[in-house]
């Protein structure tokens, strides 16, 4: 399949991630796995206390890896927890580490035979990273991932605040336009 069947399987939506009913979603989570501030402490306020004992076998993650935990109060059966980069400068490889971010989690809805995930914008909210930067790796990512991995779901990103909705809507135009 090519990109630009590949790019029809995105959608891209405003709201919150915690309401999805896709096979997984993606917690963007700290290197302890442990919660936090931002989607992670939406993701496991709604999942309830159960998911923490989970998490806390892990031991915690590095940034760019993934591990899977069940859904728990979730509709979605899974969660994918993925540390993403603290953006500094943009010079201490933080778009590889965000690419891996994506690239490791769908490595899981692979593994898992997920058909759907959703995603948040990784990274985009206290770690720092900008927003276009950001979510052009975001859409990148996904697409190469199915392609070279011949595995197809469809991807869901789910952006909580206006600006992220914009931008990955401006971004999936732009890439439409480019393969046209
Ligand atoms: P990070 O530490 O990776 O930057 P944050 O949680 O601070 O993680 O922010 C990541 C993105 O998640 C931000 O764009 C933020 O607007 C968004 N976000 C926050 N709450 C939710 C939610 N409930 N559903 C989806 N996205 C959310």
């Amino acid at each position: 399949m090519g990109k630009t069947d590949l790019i029809q399987r995105i959608i891209i939506k405003q709201g919150d991630i915690t309401r999805e009913n896709s096979d997984a979603i993606v917690n963007a989570a700290n290197t302890s796995l442990l919660g936090g501030g931002g989607v992670d402490g939406a993701i496991h306020k709604a999942a309830g206390q159960e998911l923490i004992k989970e998490c806390r076998t892990f031991g915690g993650c590095n940034a760019g890896e993934a591990r899977i935990t069940k859904g728990y109060n979730l509709k979605a059966g899974y969660i994918i927890h993925t540390p993403g980069p603290v953006y500094k400068d943009g010079k201490r490889g933080e778009a590889q580490v965000l690419k891996n971010s994506y690239w490791n989690s769908m490595n899981l809805v692979k593994e898992y035979n997920l058909k759907s995930v959703s995603f948040p914008a990784i990274s985009t909210g206290v770690y720092n990273y900008p927003k276009e930067e950001a979510a052009e790796i975001a859409v990148k990512t996904v697409i190469e991932f199915m392609e070279k991995e011949k595995y197809i779901a469809d991807i869901i990103f789910v952006l909580f605040d206006d600006d992220n909705y914009n931008i990955y809507n401006k971004t999936l135009g732009r890439l439409k336009d480019e393969l046209h």
